[in-house]
């Protein structure tokens, strides 16, 4: 640490933003916060989308460097693997680990931004609600920030910026038209719309609680997150419009009617536990999803970006919010290592930038494999060999879904021994329908071969 009073502007006191505020403040920051949207602790939380997130070793991994962990898992569901539902058979759990120690949780988007703006309060941040950043004047370190409620503007004084704005920041434009950043958004085909499962009548859940319920279809799926107030919130992936085999759209979906007969076609077992259909169907918007990549993320030592303001990706590996908080601890890292922040920006941004690339990369990969291959013999015995493997070589192979969930090695390590592991995989299961015929000796070879062990990165 130096001596030198430091002070940080952060916009967005979303996710990342209100936990960045207390490892900061833990670290003798002076910190505010400007966030566009009003106080969710006074008049509710008005989020917009995804409800509810699933919160891995990575993500707690930063809740427990600032002494958020105990509070959030108060509001956390366990799901410890996956639950497909295919046709009328029971649906099967597809553990994601080993037993309940590789799990991961469900967690409100709304309880979780709660509890992290009350500890940066209580840590001595000052925050600001109904504060949007509208421009930035980087020469002369001057910020306006706007109220959406009367259009009143105020110029505020800053040393830095950090954004933690979203995928929408409006620090991000702001740097880019004093410095092209690089960016370009690739927008997935598809979108997403969210609908709830109420709880029984006698306040239990209505199906298994501690599971990601998956309904794959092909080229669209239905999974259910637990909420712990005994609810479930559906999302629906689907692409935007019909695809050239003439699959389902949303544009093919606008009277609910429709929708409904949709979903009475192909997700009986799903609709049956949604009364409110039609309300929520009418009501809750269609999201987009994509993904954002940028050449750079700082402008010298004067405005940094981090979480989905840097790197936004689609959700299909459960992970934007994990690698937003991890982005959170390796800037204050950086920030406590050098005293200059340009230099902290560069090194935040040479260290995170692999990283965020790869998880970006995963995430795209596993959207396939949830909508398409979840129910796969192909699949399934690959995975199979992948926990036989795990268990022959242990710290060797480590499936990807534990390098990615449950290790905090980097992304980018866990991308190249995925591609490695997924060769040993498709070579050792080609033609064969069953474990039992496959050759043990040469499949070890393999490993041995192209395997070095593996190590998490100390806690
Ligand atoms: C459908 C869906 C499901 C997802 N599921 C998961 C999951 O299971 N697990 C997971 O890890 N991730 C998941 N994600 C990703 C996760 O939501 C994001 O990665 C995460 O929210 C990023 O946090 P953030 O703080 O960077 O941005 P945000 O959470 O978007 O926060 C940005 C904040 O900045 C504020 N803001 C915006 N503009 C301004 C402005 N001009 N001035 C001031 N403030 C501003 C916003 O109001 C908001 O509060 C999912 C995303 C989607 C869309």
């Amino acid at each position: 640490m130096t001596a030198a009073p430091r002070h940080l502007t952060i916009i967005g006191a979303g996710l990342a933003g209100a936990l960045l505020g207390i490892l900061l403040r833990r670290r003798g920051w002076d910190v505010d916060l400007y966030e566009k949207r009003g106080d969710p602790r006074v008049q509710g939380y008005g989020g917009g989308r995804s409800i509810n997130l699933a919160l891995a070793e990575r993500g707690r991994h930063a809740l427990r460097a600032a002494d958020a962990d105990d509070a959030v898992m108060h509001h956390a569901i366990m799901m410890r693997g996956r639950m497909v539902h295919v046709g009328d058979t029971e649906p099967v759990l597809q553990r994601y680990g080993r037993d309940d120690d590789e799990v991961i949780w469900s967690v409100h988007r709304g309880d979780l931004n709660i509890v992290l703006l009350d500890l940066a309060e209580a840590a001595g941040a000052r925050l600001h609600f109904d504060a949007g950043l509208d421009a930035v004047d980087f020469e002369a370190h001057r910020a306006v920030f706007r109220d959406p409620r009367d259009d009143s503007t105020r110029e505020v004084v800053f040393e830095a910026l950090v954004g933690a704005d979203g995928a929408g920041s409006a620090l991000r434009a702001a740097m880019h038209r004093v410095c092209d950043l690089g960016q370009r958004s690739d927008f997935l085909d598809h979108g997403y719309k969210e609908l709830e499962i109420p709880p029984r009548a006698d306040g239990g859940f209505r199906i298994e609680p501690n599971a990601l319920h998956i309904w794959p279809r092909g080229h669209y799926m239905c999974i259910a997150l637990p909420n712990d107030e005994k609810t479930f919130t559906v999302t629906l992936f689907l692409p935007h419009h019909a695809p050239a085999d003439g699959g389902p759209a949303f544009d093919q979906l606008t009277e609910v009617e429709d929708a409904r007969a949709f979903f009475e076609r192909d997700f009986p077992s799903a609709l049956a536990l949604i009364p409110a259909f039609d309300r929520d169907w009418r009501e809750n918007p269609v999201g987009q999803l994509g993904t954002l990549y940028l050449d750079r993320w700082h402008l010298d030592g004067r405005a940094v970006l981090l979480g989905d303001a840097a790197h936004a990706m689609v959700p299909f590996h459960g992970q934007g919010m994990n690698c937003a908080f991890e982005d959170c601890v390796a800037l204050a890292r950086h920030l406590d290592a050098h005293e200059d922040l340009a230099t902290a920006f560069a090194a935040f941004e040479a260290e995170r930038k692999p990283d965020a690339a790869a998880i970006q990369r995963m995430a795209l990969d596993n959207y396939l494999e949830m909508r398409d291959r979840v129910d796969d013999a192909d699949y399934l015995l690959q995975r199979a060999l992948e926990l036989a493997l795990q268990d022959r070589h242990p710290g060797r192979f480590v499936p990807h879904y534990a390098m990615v969930t449950f290790m905090r090695i980097p992304y980018s390590l866990a991308m190249s021994r995925t591609d490695l592991q997924r060769g040993i995989l498709e070579r050792a299961t080609a033609g064969h329908a069953s474990l039992a015929t496959l050759d043990w000796a040469a499949i070890d070879a393999d490993v041995l071969d192209l395997l070095t062990p593996l190590a998490d990165v100390p806690a």
